[in-house]
């Protein structure tokens, strides 16, 4: 499941997360980790750029390779994935819930703005329509918490196939913050989806995730934990799969 979804540095000199990048030195052998907001001007992708090694005794530039092309929500999935493995249980829970907070995003973001102008980039109208419809989507997020970015995002998917721009359009016209029904739910079309729509409309990730950062420090034990990351895969990969997500078109 996880090859499907983008690819994974396993070049074992180097090590991109979502914060930092880390990376051994070609000459001393030295465990660099640059930190993307303060040491690497807050890049996305720093692929091929040079610095100096933190060793004082080396200080060599050597370029930083092999960095991440995966979106935001897949270093955040993987990292997730690190927690469990480490028994943090709470920590990997609410790390898992802010990876598919950023995969609501992301989807909204593709699929209504940047994969159709992405398809026709030279199209200028297309251009002027998919910033317009981007600059209403940053002011339908403001704020949002999980629950608003899971119900924008399950009405995009009742919306329909977004294949024109206009079919964006008038999806945006449409998208609220309000929970959608089954009934809504049942109408989308493709039986995958619809699925995948309502199972994701039960999961309870941000509840679990609500009562471990909140005043009762919920500590959840180790099935719970891996039940609850077995149900976000299932959806969240099945999703990827279905809307072709999972790499970024534009970047946002
Ligand atoms: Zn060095």
């Amino acid at each position: 499941m996880l090859a499907s979804c983008g690819l994974r540095n396993t070049d074992n000199r180097t090590k991109p997360t979502h914060e930092n990048f880390e990376a051994y030195c070609p000459y001393c052998d030295y465990l660099n980790v640059f930190n993307r907001a303060t040491d690497l001007n807050d890049s996305d992708s720093i692929d091929g750029e040079e610095r100096p090694c933190g060793n004082p005794e080396c200080q060599r530039p050597f370029a930083l390779t092999y960095d991440s092309i995966d979106p935001t929500f897949v270093l955040l999935y993987y990292e997730a994935q690190t927690l469990l493995e480490q028994k943090r249980f709470g920590d990997a829970i609410v790390k898992l819930a802010t990876s598919i907070e950023q995969f609501f995003t992301h989807s909204l973001f593709e699929l209504l703005a940047w994969q159709r102008l992405a398809a026709n980039e030279s199209d200028y109208h297309i251009a002027d329509v998919a910033n317009r419809i981007a600059a209403r989507l940053t002011q339908a997020i403001d704020g949002a918490a999980y629950q608003d970015l899971r119900n924008l995002f399950l009405h995009m998917l009742i919306g329909g196939p977004i294949t024109t721009i206009q079919d964006a359009e008038r999806t945006i016209g449409r998208i609220v913050r309000t929970t959608p029904s089954d009934a809504a739910l049942g109408t989308i079309a493709d039986p995958k989806l619809q699925s995948a729509a309502h199972r994701l409309k039960m999961l309870s990730l941000h509840e679990v995730r609500n009562r471990i950062i909140h005043h009762t420090t919920y500590r959840p034990p180790e099935s719970e934990a891996r039940a609850l990351f077995q149900g976000t895969e299932d959806v969240m990969w099945t999703l990827v799969d279905k809307l072709d997500v999972r790499f970024e078109s534009l970047g946002i």
